[in-house]
C-alpha cells in the first residue's frame, strides 16, 4: 500500500484505536468509526469502570483492617455515589486522551454507526440522522462484544437481571447479590460488591469458577473468597430467574437438586458475544460464525482488503489482545514489511480478585491433558519479605517448565500485584526462555517479584527460601 493511502477502521476500542494509531503512524490516511464513545467496552464500561470501583473496595476492605499494620481508622464509611463520580472522571479523563492521540495523528474521527453497503463500501448513519459513505483498499473491523443474555427464562425483561455495565452504575450497593456465571466478570463484580459489604452469591454451572485459569490457584483463591463471606456454588446451573417484589427468585440445577435463591439484584455474567449485527457483513462477503468473524493469523479475513481483531472475532475477549492484534492487522493493511502473524501465545489473563489472579501459558491440566512432560515450582507469598509486609501473604507464585529443557510453558500467580508481574512470565514464554534465565535474572529486593524467580529456583529444586521438594 502506498503511502497515504485509506484504512478505516470500524470500532474506536482499544483494539480499533489502537490499529488506527499504528496504521496513521505508518503513513496511512485514516478514518475511524465510532458509533458510541472512543475507548470502547474497557474504558467506558469495561476494565477502567470496573477496576475504579474495585480499588475503592479493596481499600474499604483493607481500612476495616487498619490495625493489622498499625493504624487506626475510625468511622469508616463509603460514599457511593462518590465513588462513581471518579469512575467517571478517570473514564473522561482517558476518553479525551484517546481523542487527543487521534488528532495528533491525524486521525479522521466520525461518530456514527457503520454498515457495509458492498466489498470495501461502508456507510455510516450519524446522530443527526445524515450519512456518510465511505470506500477504501482496507478496512480493518474492531467491531467488540456485547453481553450475552442466555436463553433461561425469567432473564430477559426482568429489571433486577442487570449486565455488568448496569452493575457498574448501579444507584447503591445492593444488600444481595446473586451471580450467574463465575467467570472473570463474575468473580471481580463479586469481590467489589462483597467488599462493600453486598451479601453475593455466585452460581456457576461447571465444577469450578474460573474454569481457563490453574486449577489449584482458583482453588486458593476461590476459598479464600469464601472466607470472606462470598457464597459459591458451583455444578450449580440456573434454570430460570422469577421476579419478585423485592428483587429476583433464581432457581437452580445443583447437580441434580433445585435450589431457589432471593436476591435484590441478578448479575447476568454468562459471557459476551461479537458485535458485528449491524455490520452487514455479508454485502462485503465477509465469513462469520454465529457472529464471529474469522480470521487468520495475519487478522485477515476471507474478503480482500479486510481485516478483524478483537472482541468481534469472538477469540480471546481481552482488550490487551485485541491491541496487540490491532497493531497486527495496521502493519499487514499497509504492508511495507511483508506480513506479520500475531502470536497469541504470551497473552497474560488477569482477574482483579482478592487477591489478585494472573496467568500466561499452559495451565497444569493443559500440560497434563497435552501429555507434555513437565516441572513445577511453586513458591509461597508467605516466604516473600514484600508480600508479608503488604499483607499479601496469601497467594502462590507457580511455574510450569519443560521436563527436558526448562522451557517457560506456564506462569500463575495468585497474591498481590499478580496482574502486574505476570509480565515476566509473558516476556519469558515470548522470548522461549527458560527457568535457567529467569534465574540468572537478578530481581530486586524487597519485591514480590523475587516470588516468581524463587519459582523459577524451585523448578529446579534449589529455591533458597523455602525447603526444597526431593525429587523436584
Ligand atoms: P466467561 O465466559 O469468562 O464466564 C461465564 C461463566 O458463566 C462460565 O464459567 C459459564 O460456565 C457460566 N455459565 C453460563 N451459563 C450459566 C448458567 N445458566 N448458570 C450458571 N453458570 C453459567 O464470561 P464473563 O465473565 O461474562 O466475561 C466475558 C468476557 O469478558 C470474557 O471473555 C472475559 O475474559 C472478558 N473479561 C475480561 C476481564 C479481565 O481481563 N480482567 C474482565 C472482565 C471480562
Amino acid at each position: 500500500m502506498e503511502k497515504g493511502e485509506q484504512i478505516v477502521v470500524i470500532g474506536g476500542g482499544p483494539g480499533g484505536y489502537t490499529a488506527a494509531i499504528r496504521a496513521a503512524q505508518l503513513g496511512a490516511d485514516v478514518t475511524l468509526i465510532e458509533k458510541k464513545s472512543l475507548g470502547g467496552t474497557c474504558l467506558n464500561v469495561g476494565c477502567i469502570p470496573t477496576k475504579v470501583i474495585l480499588h475503592s473496595a479493596e481499600m474499604f476492605a483493607e481500612m476495616k483492617e487498619a490495625r493489622k499494620i498499625g493504624l487506626k481508622a475510625y468511622g469508616l464509611e463509603y460514599d457511593w455515589d462518590a465513588i462513581q463520580k471518579r469512575k467517571e472522571a478517570v473514564r473522561a479523563q482517558l476518553v479525551r486522551g484517546v481523542e487527543g492521540l487521534c488528532r495528533a495523528n491525524r486521525i479522521r474521527v466520525v461518530s456514527g454507526e457503520a454498515k457495509f453497503t458492498g466489498p470495501r463500501e461502508l456507510t455510516v448513519k450519524k446522530e443527526d440522522g445524515a450519512s456518510e459513505n465511505l470506500t477504501a483498499p482496507r478496512i480493518i473491523i474492531a467491531a467488540g462484544s456485547v453481553p450475552a443474555i442466555p436463553p433461561v427464562p425469567g432473564i430477559a425483561g426482568n429489571e433486577h437481571c442487570i449486565d455488568s455495565t448496569a452493575a457498574l452504575s448501579l444507584p447503591a450497593v445492593p444488600e444481595r447479590l446473586a451471580v450467574i456465571g463465575g467467570g472473570v466478570i463474575g468473580v471481580e463484580i463479586a469481590t467489589a460488591f462483597s467488599q462493600f459489604g453486598a451479601k453475593v452469591t455466585i452460581l456457576e454451572a461447571l465444577p469450578e469458577i474460573l474454569p481457563s485459569m490453574d486449577g489449584q490457584l482458583t482453588a486458593i483463591l476461590r476459598a479464600r473468597m469464601e472466607k470472606t463471606g462470598v457464597e459459591i456454588l458451583t455444578g450449580a446451573r440456573v434454570e430460570s430467574v422469577e421476579q419478585t417484589p423485592a428483587g429476583a427468585r433464581i432457581k437452580a440445577n445443583c447437580g441434580g437438586e433445585i435450589k431457589y435463591f432471593e436476591a435484590d439484584k441478578v448479575l447476568v455474567a454468562v459471557g459476551r458475544k461479537p458485535d458485528t449485527g449491524s455490520l452487514n457483513l455479508a454485502a462485503a462477503g465477509v465469513a462469520e460464525d454465529k457472529g464471529k468473524i474469522s480470521v487468520n493469523e495475519y487478522m485477515e479475513t476471507n474478503a480482500e482488503g479486510v481485516y478483524a481483531i478483537g472482541d468481534c472475532t469472538g477469540r480471546v475477549m481481552l482488550a490487551h489482545a485485541a491491541s496487540a492484534q490491532g497493531e497486527t492487522a495496521a502493519e499487514n493493511a499497509v504492508g511495507r514489511a511483508g506480513k506479520k502473524a500475531f502470536d497469541p501465545r504470551s497473552i497474560p489473563s488477569c482477574v482483579y480478585g482478592s487477591p489478585e489472579f494472573a496467568g500466561v501459558g499452559l495451565t497444569e491440566e493443559k500440560a497434563r491433558e497435552a501429555g507434555i512432560g513437565y516441572t513445577v515450582g511453586t513458591f509461597p507469598l508467605s516466604a516473600n519479605g514484600k508480600a508479608l509486609i503488604m499483607g499479601g501473604q496469601e497467594g502462590v507464585v507457580k511455574i510450569i517448565a519443560g521436563k527436558q529443557h526448562g522451557e517457560i510453558l506456564g506462569v500463575h500467580i495468585l497474591g498481590c500485584r499478580a496482574t502486574d508481574l505476570i509480565a515476566e512470565g509473558a516476556l519469558a514464554i515470548g522470548l522461549e526462555a527458560t527457568a535457567e534465565e529467569i534465574i540468572s535474572t537478578i530481581h530486586g529486593h524487597p519485591t514480590v517479584s523475587e516470588a516468581v524467580r524463587e519459582a523459577a529456583l524451585a523448578v529446579e529444586g534449589r529455591a533458597i527460601h523455602i525447603p526444597n521438594k526431593k525429587g523436584n
